[in-house]
């Protein structure tokens, strides 16, 4: 048996952008996104700084802003994803291309220990262990909590991740 760990009931949701639509910075619109989160029932128990990261898979595309947030909810997983998806749609975002540059990208990483796999969702966030974009500002703000199928850290995802190794904290 595992030890229990303070993060175990965290729900995880990351965001990023790289168009700043209408907004003077692409953190700036994650900052207005996070800030609409109460709206839709989130509460918002901690945020990481912005991280900034190469496009991926094409590094030609315009860098990324990043951050990862925990948060509280009554929400159901489903529930919650529909309305993250609702605020994707809100500040603009227009499904296109695959990994095309994007106003506002929100993902479920993690909804406590629980494993959800219907159509539309997965849980926890099936690639979100291999992004140093993810698990870097995880690690930021809960280094101990523990990904739910493989009980690794995320001090240690973040050290293994292999796509967007060079993201980084910054400050814009
Ligand atoms: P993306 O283009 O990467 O934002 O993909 C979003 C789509 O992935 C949504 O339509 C969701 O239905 C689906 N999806 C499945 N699992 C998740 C998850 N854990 N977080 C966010 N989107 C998810």
């Amino acid at each position: 048996m595992n030890k229990s760990n303070r993060y175990d009931d965290a729900v995880i949701v990351a965001l990023g952008s790289n168009v700043k639509g209408g907004y003077a910075s692409c953190s700036a619109l994650l900052g207005a996104a996070v800030e609409g989160f109460p709206e839709i029932g989130l509460t918002v128990v901690k945020r990481s700084s912005w991280w900034r990261s190469s496009a991926w898979p094409d590094p030609a595309g315009p860098d990324y802003v990043n951050a990862v947030a925990l948060v509280e909810t009554t929400l159901a997983p489903s529930a919650l994803l529909a309305a993250l998806l609702d605020i994707e749609a809100a500040f603009g975002r227009r499904r296109g291309l695959a990994n095309a540059p994007r106003t506002l990208d929100l993902d479920l990483i993690a909804f406590g220990r629980l494993l959800v796999n219907v159509p539309g969702l997965t849980v926890p966030h099936p690639r979100a262990q291999d992004r140093r974009f993810v698990m870097g500002p995880l690690a930021e703000i809960a280094p101990s909590w523990r990904h739910p199928l493989t009980q690794q850290t995320a001090a240690a995802l973040a050290a293994l991740a292999s796509i967007g190794v060079e993201a980084s904290p910054c400050h814009r």
